[in-house]
């Protein structure tokens, strides 16, 4: 891997940023911080299978970062030529989210909470942005995670107009923790999720958790790419560093 030094000046300099601040950091959920992929795409697919819509399990890997909505909408058009209307989309991720809630418990990622006990400890603010509304997940956040996320610092699907790759999730998130755009570091393992990370103008570091290989990552925005979580975390203290004294 090119030096973390060589990365962080040809970052700045690209995007013409005087000086890297890493305030805050912006972390996606599902795939980064929870083992959570897998489940979801099986529970997509039981669902789209029960009403009739002709999908891959695989194809949910893609739509990652989507909001429920965004999804069912794609797949309608693409499955009947039509647009969902809001009351389809309300009921089918309804039932989505219960089929989901059924399936076996996910884990949290390994090297996830390593990740964000360093962020805690060197005082960085922390904001969770995710393009899920299921609380299965979000409600087990303080339990596995516990004080990594603050009281309100969080954006899910509830808080956007326009989910993911659109930019708006982490400049919420960014309002959120009160900090511009170079002085905020993103952590996401989906390209769509980079892409929106990467276009708000943080710092996107992108960890592959899953089968989305690292060149995807990279082409969507990813300053840097990381095999794994546990890989990310261990480089982060010299990343901070380095962006401090750079
Ligand atoms: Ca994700």
């Amino acid at each position: 891997m090119t030096n973390l030094k060589d990365i962080i000046t040809d970052y700045r300099e690209r995007r013409r940023y005087k000086r890297l601040q890493p305030v805050a950091a912006l972390i996606d959920m599902d795939g980064t911080l929870y083992d959570s992929m897998g489940n979801h795409a099986e529970a997509w697919r039981i669902m789209c299978e029960e009403n009739g819509l002709a999908v891959t399990r695989d194809e949910f890997f893609l739509y990652e970062g989507m909001t429920g909505a965004q999804t069912i909408d794609l797949l309608m058009q693409r499955c009947r030529g039509m647009h969902a209307t809001p009351e389809e989309c309300e009921q089918l991720y309804r039932r989505k989210t219960e089929i989901f809630k059924h399936l076996p418990d996910v884990s949290p990622m390994p090297g996830a909470r390593e990740l964000t006990d360093i962020m805690k400890e060197v005082g960085m603010r922390r904001v969770l942005v995710t393009g899920s509304g299921q609380n299965s997940l979000l409600n087990r956040l303080e339990q596995d995670y516990p004080g990594v996320f603050l009281d309100g610092m969080r954006v899910t699907s509830r808080d956007v107009t326009h989910g993911k790759p659109h930019p708006e999730p982490y400049i919420r998130g960014m309002q959120l923790a009160g900090v511009t755009p170079s002085q905020a570091i993103a952590i996401e393992n989906a390209p769509l999720g980079v892409k929106s990370a990467a276009t708000a103008g943080a710092f996107t570091i992108g960890v592959v958790t899953g089968p989305v290989p690292r060149a995807e990552l990279e082409k969507a925005g990813a300053a840097i790419v990381f095999d794994s979580m546990p890989e990310c975390a261990d480089a982060f203290p010299q990343l901070l560093y380095e962006m401090l004294t750079l």
